[in-house]
């Protein structure tokens, strides 16, 4: 048998680290056996995913030296590697289970499901919808079916019962039944869900083993069911620890960067980020901190995964691009890294415009765009001190900027532009007036080059992490007031 592994990531946003953390191990597993690893794209929510989304993904993992055998820019014999490219399978799939009786088409509508969780909820039981549930009575479903009412496919589901995972790190894993609800495999437009449409490419990509985040495990009881359905060898199953900020809390970019280009933005090696990813919840048999790729994949035993929840932790991982930096970095090298960085004509043209009405001298330059070749600039909260605005509205300001830029859809000044404006006039401010804590924000100083063209250059990671960073300099949000904030932030939208 030859192993295949696999990355299937949603196209939803930016380039998180979990993705490469996840797609690392799968690379080394692959490779310590001999076997391909595959790159799938999971864009079957067509409302969220985007192609920005998957090029980002594709650019940030080649970024960090990570290849693939078979994917959607480097073709293969099991393509289309893209879900929303594979036609009609899904829900001939679906189909198949009806006929066979392992799955039926419901009719119900989102009241009558929301009565039934209601119904559940009161009788304290699980909200799980199951089979029976859902069922309705026999000329009812005829008449529905023959007034061609909307209906979605899910899977038959035992109301009760254990269900046995086995887990290639965890070791056995049981998950009651009655949790499980009778899951949606076809919308009622006929897309397929993630369930339905994972299970069915695994099988078709003849992928041997899945390993992927624990976030995961819920859902294991559901596929293996549907590989019993459809009477196909059910892949070995690992399901990773999560990634966690040094608090214990799942990764989050509340509290830590996760985008990958936000590494990349900031000057990162990326081969220190993919050394410090092989570095959680995973060493190498002589401990070493410090370890190739390549060494990686020669070393590599999933049973060295420890569960204990890997610390993604900023500081160390700082650490370790300086050490790089030092011991690997010879002066040709540094050079070629901090031009492939930021001082290359690419970047660098970019920026001329903004200096070029503000300079007499060529040495003018580094003061005045300093801040589009630095990290997170170095405010305090006197830094905004000039500002005629309380602490509070101020942190409000940043933070509702931070959640508007979160969704811009794409990323130049135009939409910039559209969002602060309709921020400012929230807030009842003039332009100028709501821009000027932006200002000290995003350049570190009240007088810079224009604050929208340095956001619209410096990109979404950067702009959204030094934004983050001023909020923090300003004493940060508590959990109640980013409860109240969030509120507040509803209303706006
Ligand atoms: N599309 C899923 C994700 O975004 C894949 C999960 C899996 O590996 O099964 O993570």
């Amino acid at each position: 048998m030859t192993v295949r592994t696999r990355i299937a990531p949603s196209p939803t946003g930016d380039p998180h680290v979990g993705t490469a953390y996840i797609a690392l191990f799968n690379l080394c597993f692959a490779r310590q056996h001999g076997g391909q690893f595959i790159l799938r794209i999971e864009d079957t929510d067509r409302q969220r995913s985007t192609t920005e989304s998957e090029q980002m993904i594709l650019d940030s993992l080649r970024w960090l030296g990570l290849e693939w055998d078979e994917g959607p820019d480097v073709g293969g014999p099991h393509g289309p590697y893209r879900q929303s490219e594979r036609g009609d399978i899904y829900a001939d799939y679906a189909n198949q289970l009806v006929e066979k009786g392992y799955a039926f088409r419901c009719y119900r509508t989102s009241a009558e499901l929301d009565e039934l969780r209601e119904a559940r909820k009161a009788a304290g039981l699980h909200l799980a919808l199951k089979p029976a549930d859902l069922a309705l009575d026999e000329d009812e479903q005829h008449r529905r079916e023959a007034e061609g009412y909307p209906y979605v496919i899910r899977m038959h589901v035992p109301d009760e019962g254990v269900c046995e995972i086995d887990d290639m790190l965890r070791g056995r894993i049981e998950v009651d039944w009655a949790q499980v609800d009778a899951q949606i495999l076809l919308k009622s437009d006929g897309m397929p869900t993630y369930h339905l449409a994972n299970v069915v490419d695994d099988h078709l990509m003849g992928i041997t083993h899945v390993l992927r985040g624990e976030e995961w495990i819920n859902s294991a009881p559901k596929h293996k069911l549907l590989y019993e359905y459809f009477g196909w060898t059910l892949p070995q199953l690992c399901h990773m620890p999560l990634l966690r900020n040094p608090d214990k809390s799942k990764l989050s970019k509340r509290k830590n960067p996760t985008s990958i280009n936000y590494y990349e933005r900031m000057g990162f090696l990326p081969q220190a980020v993919l050394n410090y990813l092989g570095r959680m919840g995973w060493s190498m048999p002589d401990e070493r901190e410090k370890f190739t790729l390549d060494e990686m994949m020669t070393s590599f035993d999933i049973q060295r995964v420890s569960l204990g929840g890997p610390v993604f932790d900023l500081d160390k991982l700082t650490w370790l691009n300086g050490v790089y930096i030092r011991e690997d970095l010879d002066d040709a090298a540094l050079l070629q890294a901090l031009r492939t960085w930021a001082f290359n004509e690419t970047y660098v043209s970019q920026i001329l415009p903004q200096v070029r009405p503000r300079i007499s001298t060529l040495s003018d330059v580094m003061p005045l765009a300093g801040h589009f070749f630095s990290g997170l600039p170095d405010i305090r909260e006197e830094s905004f001190s000039g500002i005629d605005l309380d602490r509070e509205t101020l942190v409000s300001l940043l933070q509702f900027l931070i959640w508007r830029l979160e969704s811009v859809p794409t990323w130049e000044k135009a939409s910039l532009l559209e969002e602060v404006k309709r921020l400012a006039a929230h807030f009842d401010l003039k332009m100028k007036a709501f821009l000027a804590p932006v200002f000290v924000a995003v350049t570190g100083s009240a007088h810079s080059t224009s604050v929208l063209d340095a956001m619209a250059i410096l990109g979404s990671d950067m702009t959204r992490a030094r934004l983050r960073h001023a909020v923090d300099v300003l004493g940060g949000v508590s959990k109640k007031q980013a409860k109240r904030l969030e509120k507040q932030y509803r209303e706006l939208r």
